[in-house]
C-alpha cells in the first residue's frame, strides 16, 4: 500500500486524485464523484428505496471509461450516461463478486467521460444501513418507521457512491414518502414542512457519504432554540424537548471556542429505543437514542459529542476509517470541552475519569496493535475495528497537549485547525505536519512531535497522560469501601444526592464478586433492578450478571429487549454468554428481541452468543 498521508497533502494544494481506501472500491485516483442527486420513493410494504441516484463526476484521469461504485445488496436495474447536452444514454454496467464486508464493486463501462450517470436501482428489505419498523416496534404504534444508519460502510447499502470517506460531494433528494408522514434528511430541514407526501432536499456543503442520512415517520417538531428543533414521535417530543433545553447554549459556546457553526441548523432526531448507536452526528441533524431522555439533562453530553462533531469529524474528516480518531478523539476532547464551559468542570472531569477508567479497564482485553491511535483496518469491518481508544485515547492526548501547552495556546491552534482543514478530508500524517509546524515548532519547550508520534505508534496510555481529580468521586469511594468493610449498611451510603456519573462510578468500582446479601442490600436500598435510567440500569444488570443475582433478570430481559443501543444491550449479552445458564437465558432473551433490534445490533449480539464463529 503506497503511503496515503503524502497523497492528502497534494490533495489539500489542489484537489486532484484522491488516494484510494481499502474499504472502497471506488477508483479516486482516475474519477471522484462531486454531487448526488436522489430521487426515491419509500415503500414499507416492500421496505426498500427505490428510484434513481444521479452522480455528477469529476473526471481526474481522462482517459478512463471505467466508473466504479460501491453497493451492497442493491439490484441494479439500469444505469445511462448523461452527456454534457442532457441527452441520456443507456450503458453498459455488471456487478462484481459480494464481500462479505466490502458489498458487490458495479462497474460501468462508458464511451467517454460522461459528466453524470444515472442509475436506476431498488434497495434490499435486510440492507444493512436501513431498518424498517412496524407500527408495533414504535412509541405511538399507529404507523411504521424506518431510517438509515450510514457510518461506517452502510451507505452503499440504499445509495450506489463511492462509499468512503476521502471523498466529498453536494447533494439534493426527492422523496415520496406516505401522507400523514415526515421525511427528514441530513440536510437543512423545515419544521413547518406539510406532510404531503413529497420532500425536497438540498445539501450543498460537500459532506462524504457516511453523513448520508434519512429517516421517515410519525414525527412531531418542537424548536429548542433560535436554530435547533427536536423532531421525535409526538409522545415523546416534549421530554426531548425539555431534555436537549441547553442545545443554543452549547452551539454558542462551541461557537466561542472554535469558530462559526457552519451547517445552518442543529436539530436532533430522537430515534425508536432500537436505535443502535448514542447518536449519530448526521449534519444539521444529529440522530440521537431516547435512552438519554432521563429528565435531569443528566446524560446530555451526548448533544455534545455529535454536536461538536459538526467541527470535528464533519468539518474535517478522517479521510480513511483506520484515522477515525480524528474524528472520535478530536470530538471527544471538544465533547468535554463544551460539557466543562455549560455544566461545570466537576461534572465534565467525572464524565473524563469514568471513560479513562474504562480504557485502562480494556487494556488487558485489546491486544496491543489495536491500542495504537491508527491501527491496521486493512481486510477488517471497520464496524468492528473500532474502539475506545479512538475516542478515549485521542482525546486523551489532546487534553495532554492542552496541558502542555496551556489552554489559551492549544485553543487558538485547534480553532485554526479546524479553519484550515474545513470540508476536507485528511489524514494522520496530514495533521501531525500541520500540527508539528503550528503548534510545537511555534512554541518550544513542550510536548515534542516524538512525544505526540508516541501516542499514536505506541500501545498503551503513555505515563506523562493528564488525569482530573474529583473530590466527589474520592467521597464514593471513601463510603463504597466502608461499605464493602461492614462499616455501613447500604442505606446509609448518601446516594439520594448522587448524579448519573456519581451513580455509574460507585457501581463501576464495586469488586467483581460480591456477596448474595450485598447484592440484595443495594438493590433494597436503591431499587437498582428496573432502575429508569438506561445508563445506571446496565451496570446494574452488570453487577447482577457476575453475581448470578437472579430476582433482576426479568427486569433485565424487559431493558434488553425495549433497547436495542448497543452500547447498553451488548455487554451484558456478552457478560451472559460467559456462563451455561447465562448463555441459555440470553437466547432467550434474544429469541423475542430480535425482531425489535437494528441489523448492527443483531450482528454484534450473535458474535457474542457465537464467539466461535467470530474469526470465520
Ligand atoms: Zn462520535
Amino acid at each position: 500500500m503506497f503511503e496515503a498521508g503524502l497523497l492528502a497533502i497534494a490533495t489539500i494544494a489542489a484537489p486532484a486524485a484522491v488516494p484510494r481506501d481499502v474499504h472502497s472500491y471506488a477508483e479516486t485516483d482516475k474519477v471522484v464523484v462531486s454531487a448526488v442527486a436522489l430521487d426515491l420513493a419509500v415503500d414499507f410494504d416492500r421496505r426498500e428505496l427505490a428510484g434513481t441516484a444521479e452522480l455528477a463526476l469529476d473526471w481526474k484521469d481522462t482517459g478512463a471509461r471505467v466508473l466504479v461504485l460501491d453497493t451492497r445488496d442493491l439490484s441494479i436495474e439500469a444505469v445511462d450516461a448523461i452527456d454534457a447536452g442532457g441527452a441520456a444514454h443507456a450503458t453498459r454496467f455488471s456487478l462484481r463478486k459480494r464481500d462479505p464486508i466490502l458489498g458487490a464493486a458495479l462497474e460501468i463501462r462508458l464511451d467517454t467521460p460522461a459528466p453524470r450517470v444515472r442509475v436506476r436501482y431498488r434497495t434490499s428489505p435486510d440492507a444493512s444501513g436501513l431498518q424498517w419498523m412496524t407500527p408495533a416496534q414504535t412509541a405511538g404504534k399507529q404507523h411504521p418507521f424506518m431510517f438509515s444508519q450510514s457510518e461506517s460502510i452502510h451507505a452503499r447499502s440504499w445509495v450506489p457512491l463511492q462509499d468512503t470517506p476521502s471523498v466529498r460531494f453536494t447533494y439534493t433528494a426527492h422523496l415520496a414518502v406516505p401522507k400523514d408522514l415526515r421525511a427528514i434528511m441530513s440536510a437543512p430541514n423545515d419544521t413547518r414542512h406539510p406532510l404531503d407526501g413529497d420532500f425536497r432536499f438540498a445539501m450543498e456543503k460537500p459532506i462524504p457519504s457516511y453523513l448520508l442520512a434519512i429517516a421517515v415517520g410519525d414525527l412531531a417538531a418542537r424548536a429548542t432554540g433560535p436554530r435547533s428543533a427536536v423532531y421525535a414521535e409526538p409522545s415523546v417530543v416534549e421530554a426531548a424537548a425539555s431534555e436537549f433545553a441547553d442545545t443554543e447554549k452549547m452551539i454558542a459556546t462551541t461557537e466561542r471556542l472554535y469558530g462559526p457553526y457552519r451547517w445552518d441548523r442543529y436539530d436532533i432526531l430522537v430515534l425508536p429505543p432500537s436505535f443502535p448507536f448514542g447518536g449519530m452526528e448526521n449534519p444539521c441533524m444529529t440522530f440521537a437514542t431516547p435512552t438519554v431522555i432521563v429528565g435531569d439533562r443528566s446524560l446530555v453530553s451526548l448533544v455534545a459529542h455529535e454536536l461538536a462533531h459538526s467541527w470535528s469529524g464533519n468539518l474535517v474528516t478522517n479521510a480513511a476509517w483506520k484515522h477515525m480518531w480524528l474524528n472520535e478523539g478530536f470530538t471527544t476532547y471538544v465533547e468535554n470541552r463544551i460539557v466543562e464551559a455549560v455544566y461545570g468542570k466537576a461534572q465534565a472531569d467525572e464524565e473524563f475519569i469514568l471513560a479513562a477508567d474504562e480504557l485502562q479497564g480494556e487494556l488487558d482485553e485489546t491486544p496491543k496493535p489495536d491500542q495504537r491511535l491508527v491501527p491496521d483496518f486493512d481486510g477488517r469491518d471497520p464496524d468492528d475495528a473500532g474502539s475506545d481508544f479512538a475516542y478515549t485515547k485521542g482525546a486523551w492526548l489532546l487534553r495532554t497537549l492542552e496541558a502542555s501547552y496551556g489552554r489559551d495556546t492549544f485553543d487558538a491552534y485547534l480553532r485554526g485547525y479546524f479553519d484550515h482543514f474545513a470540508f476536507q478530508s485528511i489524514t494522520t500524517d496530514t495533521m501531525l505536519a500541520y500540527l508539528d509546524e503550528n503548534l510545537i515548532r511555534k512554541n518550544p519547550g513542550h510536548m515534542t512531535l516524538a512525544d505526540v508520534k508516541a501516542w499514536i505508534e505506541q500501545p498503551g496510555v503513555p505515563r506523562e497522560a493528564v488525569v482530573p481529580k474529583s473530590p466527589r468521586f474520592e467521597a464514593i469511594a471513601g463510603t463504597r469501601a466502608e461499605w464493602l468493610a461492614g462499616k455501613r449498611r447500604a442505606d446509609s451510603l448518601d446516594a439520594k444526592s448522587w448524579n448519573t456519573q456519581e451513580w455509574m462510578y460507585f457501581l463501576d468500582g464495586l469488586p467483581k464478586k460480591l456477596s448474595a446479601a450485598e447484592v440484595a442490600e443495594l438493590d433494597a436500598a436503591y431499587h437498582l433492578t428496573g432502575a429508569a435510567n438506561a445508563e445506571i440500569a446496565r451496570r446494574w444488570y452488570l453487577v447482577a450478571i457476575r453475581n448470578d443475582y437472579k430476582p433482576a433478570r426479568e427486569a433485565m430481559a424487559a431493558y434488553m429487549t425495549r433497547i436495542g443501543r448497543r452500547y447498553l444491550v451488548v455487554p451484558l449479552y456478552e457478560a451472559l454468554a460467559k456462563s451455561q445458564d447465562g448463555r441459555a437465558f440470553a437466547r432467550e432473551v434474544y429469541a423475542k428481541a430480535k425482531p425489535g433490534y437494528h441489523p448492527l445490533t443483531r450482528a454484534s449480539i450473535e458474535k457474542a452468543l457465537n464467539p466461535k464463529k467470530q474469526h470465520d
